[in-house]
Order: structure tokens, then C-alpha cells, then sequence
């Protein structure tokens, strides 16, 4: 018997009047896993969740929870409970009636309600919060009692709207750890709408990358990173280098790449999908920790290299971000581990040469707009 709390999106559009907000999205959620609805202001995560939780009718398509077709259930009916960016606390009531407050419209006797709405306290460390009210709580403490308010109904399919983005940098770091270890330990799905690519990396299972009411693609963050499906994509998850190029003659199982800048190297036949002819204009992705760089006549293995020149250098800790030009004039920006860069003080206007391996090319069938 599979776990409960599957979802699926089939062929889902809303339209607001005349105005698509969400199209033609089709999703397919396992039990149990935290999805991630990932991509920029207005793109539909917020309308795709909503209609998840029956806050927005569809417009055409289905919604399945456990097979069962929700698509004109109630709020109520599916299973679901929803947490908000706002916490949308009671002000006039304490924590525990707050988080009692779904029993009781329920119809559960006083005693019962505040004895299990004492156990989602527990569950959310916020025991000992049980007679405060919102407005003594931090930012935090009041997310956590909107949690243990969404929990107390016993949903199978958690949603949550940027659920973190009114905490500050540090407490989102913490809450957002406390949301994974309780989405664990209690073995729901969660669908939380983020316009934060680290926060959707840190938390998912399952990432789904929406943009102008599309989806564009489905994968777990590490996938996401290492094979971005579109050069949107790579651009929105950020450290990746978008370039252009074009494909030449192919040998031996290999295929030319030819750069803008007259350069060019050789790359594997499966880097390449079938529906690419020789001559076409197509983009592609390195990710800026794939990028070398060397001074002009110093050795470089790798088969792909560009003449450029450092613009801007930032220390990140970790990491130096280096922003480099090209001669064409293109931007590449290579983040270089700060422990090898002692032996070398990288200064703005040094020519320097790019280089990176033809396995750490992601291929895009789109062109550059
Ligand atoms: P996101 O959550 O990704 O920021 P939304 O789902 O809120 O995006 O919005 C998607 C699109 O639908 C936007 O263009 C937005 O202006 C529009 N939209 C959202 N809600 C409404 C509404 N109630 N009435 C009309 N248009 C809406």
C-alpha cells in the first residue's frame, strides 16, 4: 500500500480573465517528499499552490491527492493544510488556542483539542509558549505555532508560501532545518513556494523550476545544478556561465564546438541530443566552480579556452568570485577556491586566460535571446 500524501497536477491552467497565470502544468509528487516550487516573482508558484490547496478553482485540468480526483473538493476535504508567509495568527487568542483552532471548528471537546494541541506545541519546541500570545512571540517563535497549527488537522500534504522569507538571514538558516526534521520525522509531503534557489537546494527532494506560468523543469537541486534543462534555468539558480557557440564537423564520436571568439574544441557525440544539426547556433553552461583561469602562456589542461580579462574580483570566504570579459565582449564570471589563489594576488585589468574541460559542457538546444 503506498504512503499517502501523492499529488498530481495534470494538465493544470488557471487563467486570470484573459491572462494565463499557470499552463499546461503537469507534476507527479511522490508520498512523503519536499517539493520546492522554485522560480522569480509572478512566474505561478503561489496560484499552483493555492490551487493545491482549493483556495483557487482550475481552470482546466486535474488535481489528484491519493488518486482521488480534488480538483472541486474543499479547502477542508483534501487533506491538505496550508501555512502562510504571514503567519496569520489569531492576535486575540494564546498559542495554544491558536493552534487548537482547526479541532475546534472540527467539533472536538475543549479538554481533547488542548491536550493534542499541547503535543504539536511540543513538537514545534514551543511547550513552554502554550498561554502567550502572538504579539509576544519573535517572528521565529510565531512560525513555529503557525506550524503546529497547520500539523494539528493531521494533513497528509503540507503547503507552505515562503513560509521563511519575513525571518531574517540567520533564523531562516535555523527554521528552515527545524521544517526539514519535522517534514522527516513525521514522513509528510511538503510544497513550499520559495523564490530562493539556496533555500529550495537546501530543502528539496524535488525541484520544480517554474517560469512566466510554465514549468521548466522537475529534478532533485543536485541535477538541477549539474544539467540546468534550459539556459533560464542555469541563469536562475545562479553560478553558471551562459555562452554561445556552434556545432562543426563531427569525427570519431566527437563534434566541434566552435566559440564566437574563434576558438573552439571538441566535445563527446552524446553531449549532443539527435534533433542538433552541424552548423546550428546553440548555447550551453559551465558552472563558474568549472571555470580555471591561468596567466596568457601558462599550461592549461583543458580542452576549452578563451582569452579574457579580470573586471571585478570578490573575496566570498570560501570562494574568490573572479568576473572576467572576453574579447567578444561576453562575461564569465569563475568562482576560484581562495586556498589556491595565495600563490598568485589576482588584480582587475590582468589578462588572463579561461579555461574549462568539455565535460562540464550543458548543451542548451535554445539559442541565446
Ligand atoms: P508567484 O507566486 O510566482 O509570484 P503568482 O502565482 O502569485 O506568482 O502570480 C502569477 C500571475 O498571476 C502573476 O502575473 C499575477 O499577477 C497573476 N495573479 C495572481 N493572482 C491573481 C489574482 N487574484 N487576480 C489576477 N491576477 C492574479
Amino acid at each position: 500500500m503506498p504512503g499517502k500524501g501523492q499529488v498530481e497536477l495534470v494538465s493544470v491552467h488557471k487563467n486570470y480573465g484573459n491572462r494565463p497565470a499557470v499552463m499546461d502544468v503537469n507534476l507527479r509528487i511522490p508520498s512523503g517528499a519536499y517539493v520546492c516550487l522554485l522560480g522569480p516573482s509572478g512566474c505561478g508558484k503561489s496560484t499552483t499552490l493555492r490551487m493545491l490547496a482549493g483556495h483557487e478553482s482550475v481552470s482546466e485540468g486535474d488535481i489528484l491527492m491519493d488518486n482521488r480526483n480534488v480538483t472541486d473538493f474543499s479547502p477542508t476535504q483534501r487533506g491538505t493544510a496550508m501555512m502562510f508567509q504571514s503567519y496569520a495568527l489569531f492576535p486575540h487568542m494564546n498559542c495554544l488556542d491558536n493552534v487548537a483552532f482547526g479541532l475546534r471548528i472540527a467539533g472536538m471537546k475543549k479538554s481533547e483539542r488542548q491536550d493534542r494541541a499541547r503535543e504539536l506545541l511540543a513538537l514545534v519546541n514551543m511547550q513552554d509558549f502554550a498561554e502567550s500570545f502572538p504579539e509576544q512571540l519573535s517572528g521565529g517563535q510565531q512560525q513555529r505555532v503557525a506550524l503546529a497549527r497547520a500539523l494539528i488537522t493531521e494533513p497528509d500534504v503540507v503547503l507552505l508560501d515562503e513560509p521563511l522569507s519575513a525571518l531574517d538571514p540567520f533564523l531562516r538558516i535555523k527554521m528552515r532545518k527545524e521544517l526539514k526534521a519535522i517534514q522527516q520525522k513525521l514522513g509528510l509531503t511538503f510544497v513550499h513556494v520559495t523564490h530562493s534557489q539556496e533555500e529550495a537546494f537546501a530543502l528539496a527532494d524535488i525541484a520544480v523550476v517554474m517560469e512566466g506560468g510554465k514549468i521548466r523543469q522537475i529534478a532533485p537541486p543536485r541535477t538541477l545544478f549539474e544539467r540546468p534543462a534550459t539556459p533560464f534555468v542555469a541563469q536562475f539558480i545562479g553560478g553558471h556561465n551562459l555562452l554561445q557557440g556552434r556545432l562543426g564537423q563531427s569525427q570519431a564520436g566527437r563534434i566541434r564546438l566552435e566559440l564566437d571568439d574563434n576558438t573552439g574544441g571538441w566535445i563527446t557525440d552524446n553531449q549532443v541530443s539527435s534533433d542538433i544539426q552541424p552548423g546550428d547556433a546553440l548555447s550551453f553552461s559551465v558552472r563558474c566552480d568549472h571555470l580555471a583561469l591561468a596567466l596568457p602562456g601558462d599550461a592549461l589542461e583543458h580542452e576549452f579556452s578563451l582569452p579574457a580579462t579580470i573586471r571585478d574580483i570578490e573575496f566570498q570566504g570560501a570562494f574568490l568570485y573572479v568576473e572576467c570579459t572576453t574579447a567578444s565582449g561576453e562575461s564569465l564570471m569563475a568562482y576560484l577556491p581562495e586556498r589556491d589563489c595565495g600563490q598568485w594576488p589576482l588584480q582587475c585589468g590582468d589578462a588572463v586566460v579561461l579555461g574549462w574541460k568539455a565535460e562540464h559542457i550543458n548543451l542548451f538546444q535554445q539559442h541565446l535571446a
